[in-house]
């Protein structure tokens, strides 16, 4: 059985997973690049109203559709006990359905680890089943692709690269000292199509890079903890957590913020965050909005300034804001 696995959304989190789950059970596993013609087709077949990294996952089912025999778009509801993913992700299987005419059967099983009875397990055991009657093999399957994701977040930990990190040709060299931060949600900071690039761009400035998924869980908990309000949106508090836990960094010497036209979780979390920096903090901080229009050279031209205004600060303010 070949399976597509749509290069959008979750696959930035949870491919090695995936993959390895299903070529353990003989299936084949295809995936498309991301490029115009995938962009161009998602924002014809997606609502207007919908950010960018989920028409570009149209553009994707498009672009497997016909050519898999399944296509797979879990229905991910919650991937932590007591919070919730986006609403986007509770209905892309609907959502997906509604836009596009899809041959390719779709498995859009549920993952849904909210509550006290939810179990990764079932969603494994409902997905196999799919594939073989063969318990035990589903059980292997899962067991291999549990390994394959823990060892590929070690890598993703060291280098912040999702494709190196991925064929396992991460970096291993001494990082520069001084960093910028890549905040966001792993589908906008790692699908380097959607963000221009913007993490090569940096390094080819001098800097290394530091995202979320390169900070210890306990620490994104800890500073995500001393909110007033508890968040229930695990994306965002974990960019809020991370967020907060570099302000007293001093190696960290400006933090990015990439967000989503009409994302709705961003709209909150993001300007939280920025009041946060403002209030507790000098360091430098800019939020660039990405959605198709975005053109690369206005995208370069702000992250250009952003850099040379961290340098600039570095050299001739001692570290001090020009507000005093
Ligand atoms: S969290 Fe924001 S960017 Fe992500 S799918 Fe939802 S609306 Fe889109």
């Amino acid at each position: 059985m070949k399976i597509g696995i749509p290069k959008g959304l979750f696959y930035f989190k949870y491919y090695p997973l995936w993959k390895t789950f299903f070529e353990k059970l003989d299936c084949g596993v295809v995936t498309s690049p991301t490029n115009r013609k995938v962009l161009d087709s998602g924002v014809k077949l997606c609502a207007d109203e919908a950010c960018l990294p989920v028409k570009i996952y149209h553009g994707h089912v498009d672009s497997l559709n016909g050519k898999v025999d399944a296509i797979f778009i879990p229905r991910i509801v919650s991937i932590m006990k007591h919070e919730y993913t986006c609403p986007k992700f509770l209905g892309l299987p609907e959502m997906i359905k509604n836009s596009i005419k899809v041959t390719s059967r779709i498995i859009d099983t549920t993952v849904n680890l909210r509550g006290q009875h939810g179990d990764l397990f079932d969603f494994a055991m409902e997905t196999g089943s799919i594939v073989t009657k063969d318990r035990y093999a589903i059980m292997n399957a899962f067991r291999d692709g549990l390994h394959e994701q823990h060892e590929f977040e070690k890598r993703l930990k060291e280098c912040g690269d999702f494709e190196s990190a991925l064929k396992k040709d991460h970096d291993r060299n001494i990082p520069r000292p001084e960093k910028i931060a890549i905040l966001g949600h792993p589908y906008v900071i790692y699908d380097s199509y959607i963000n221009m690039d913007i993490a090569k761009k940096i390094q080819r400035e001098g800097y290394s890079i530091i995202t979320p998924q390169m900070i210890e869980d306990d620490i994104i908990r800890k500073y995500a903890s001393k909110l007033p309000k508890r968040h229930f949106w695990t994306l965002g508090r974990e960019n809020l957590g991370a967020g907060l836990s570099l302000l007293k960094c001093t190696d960290v010497k400006g933090i990015i913020y990439l967000s989503s036209f009409c994302c709705g979780i961003d709209s909150l979390m993001e300007d939280y965050l920025e009041r946060q920096v403002a209030r507790s903090s000098n360091m430098p901080y800019m939020k660039l909005v990405l959605d198709e229009h975005t053109g690369e050279a206005g995208f370069n031209t702000r992250l250009e300034a952003f850099l040379d205004m961290v340098r600039w600060r570095e050299q001739n303010e001692s570290n001090v804001s020009t507000h005093g």
